[in-house]
């Protein structure tokens, strides 16, 4: 079965058709480490998740790539400003490498709390200086950059197609250059290397052919996704902010040194909004996940929030979405617990939810498909079989679900275990009658598959 994704760079849907024949290059740009991820963030990597299982589901082996900027992304776009990670580091009174480490690890564990398989390769941007520094060594070679007082800098005039990802409109740009570009020879030219200010010292800088500095931050990735995947490779990722300016630059320091536009399918998430705005960690006014939490909402029912919305779109959060959402999720897991085990997956569903996510993904149709199939005819036992596979795509693992155990007084208890002595010995009647007598005493008991369930009413 084919698979379409919406690709950027064609601006359309086009048929996926792999680089090689065994393995799958995907590259997600990550977190920058000065803070801690906001929902925003995490909802671009769970579209990251569900495209690649969705390539897995497809049979294919995905090497996914995730690096970690821990260097030398600015405030400002614009390359001016100070670098965000020695500006956390004033903020929280710890070192640059220390917050790094702390976010990073931050980073790991609201991952792993969403279900968001873990990339097969992690790389730092500070781990690589040496690859950034040949990197920008070889475009300047080729006559693609200039020295400022600054720094080392990319000139777009270069390229005529420079920023076409973004359908860039490069003359209206020149036309309304009235902003400030300093030394800059173009709006849109964007720093290689940065040199470390004369009158005062960095926490991260290197030495470098230019001087003492720091990598800008677009080179990394052009740097890191050469060495882990190749200078051409199958799927790029982020969210939609990078398409004008940081995967523009991208593009522009592969196509200078490889002659390539880094990867064949240009894929982004859409923003989560709140309140029509955009979340944004610069902001300082963002939720976290450990927020959510901390108000009794599961992380799961995030990540199910967050796959009833298809990733081009945006998506506007509001509280009584996410509770609607855990009720929904909460709803699903009580159904497939309750299902009878042994079946097998229903292969008409089972296609028809295949179907749909392998049509840009397209998780609302999916999990209708999933509802339709729980009220269908088919048998319990598959259906619980069918959820299972369709549960490889959600990431929820319902296996792993059961319901909390009411604190059960001791002479329910014992009414309970009479009932079940009842039901050995087929005393329907008298089950039925303790049945009641549990519920008046503020107990609900329901047969399941599984086993006696016993809840507080
Ligand atoms: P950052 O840590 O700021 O470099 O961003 C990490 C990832 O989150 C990038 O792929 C961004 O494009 C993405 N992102 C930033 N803000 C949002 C948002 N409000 N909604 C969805 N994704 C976002
Ligand atoms: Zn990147």
């Amino acid at each position: 079965m084919d698979i379409q994704l919406y690709d950027n760079w064609e601006r359309s849907l086009r048929t996926f058709k792999p680089i090689h024949t065994d393995w799958v290059g995907l590259y997600c740009c990550g977190p920058t480490v000065y803070d801690y991820a906001h929902i925003g963030n995490l909802r671009t990597y769970l579209f990251e998740d569900i495209l690649r299982r969705a390539l897995e589901l497809n049979g294919y082996n995905v090497r996914h790539v995730v690096n970690i900027t821990d260097v030398g992304h600015l405030v400002s776009d614009a390359d001016d400003g100070e670098d965000k990670m020695e500006k956390g580091a004033r903020r929280t009174g710890q070192s640059a490498w220390e917050i790094a480490e702390k976010y990073t690890v931050a980073f790991k564990e609201d991952i792993a709390r969403l279900h968001i398989l873990a990339p097969k390769i992690w790389c730092k941007a500070t781990d690589h200086i040496a690859e950034q520094i040949d990197f920008i060594s070889i475009i300047e070679e080729k006559g693609y950059t200039y020295l400022t007082s600054d720094g080392v800098y990319f000139d777009t005039s270069k390229q005529d197609d420079y920023g076409y990802l973004a359908r860039l409109n490069r003359e209206g740009l020149e036309a309304g250059k009235r902003i400030e570009i300093g030394e800059k020879k173009n709006p849109t030219d964007f720093a290689l290397w940065k040199l470390s200010p004369a009158d005062s010292q960095r926490q991260m800088e290197w030495d470098s052919p230019w001087g003492r500095g720091f990598p800008g931050w677009h080179i990394e990735c052009s740097a890191m996704s050469a060495k882990y995947l190749e200078p051409w490779f199958d799927i790029h990722c982020g969210g939609e902010d990078h398409i004008a300016i940081h995967h523009s630059n991208e593009i522009a320091q592969n196509q200078a040194c490889h002659g390539t536009r880094l990867a064949n399918f240009w894929m982004h998430g859409y923003f989560l909004q709140i309140d029509a705005g955009k979340m944004s960690k610069s902001s300082g006014d963002f939720l976290r996940l450990q927020t959510l939490i901390d108000d009794g909402i599961d992380p799961l029912a995030y990540r199910w929030l967050c796959l009833s919305a298809h990733y081009r779109s945006q998506l506007n959060f509001s509280w009584e979405s996410l509770k609607a959402s855990q009720t929904g999720l909460n709803r699903l897991r009580e159904t497939y617990f309750g299902l009878a085990r042994g079946g097998v997956i229903n292969e008409e569903f089972a296609q028809r939810f295949k179907t749909e996510i392998n049509l840009d993904l397209n998780l609302p149709k999916a999990i209708a498909v999933m509802w339709e199939m729980l009220k269908s005819a088919i048998p319990e036992s598959d259906k619980r079989a069918t959820l299972d596979y369709f549960d490889g795509m959600l990431g929820l693992n319902l296996q792993s679900w059961e319901p909390k155990k009411a604190e059960i007084p001791e002479h329910i208890a014992a009414l309970v275990a009479q009932r079940q002595v009842a039901r050995q010995n087929k005393l329907w009647a008298e089950s039925d009658r303790l049945r009641d007598e549990i519920k008046s005493a503020g107990f609900e008991v329901e047969d399941t598959p599984s086993g006696m369930v016993i809840k507080a009413n």
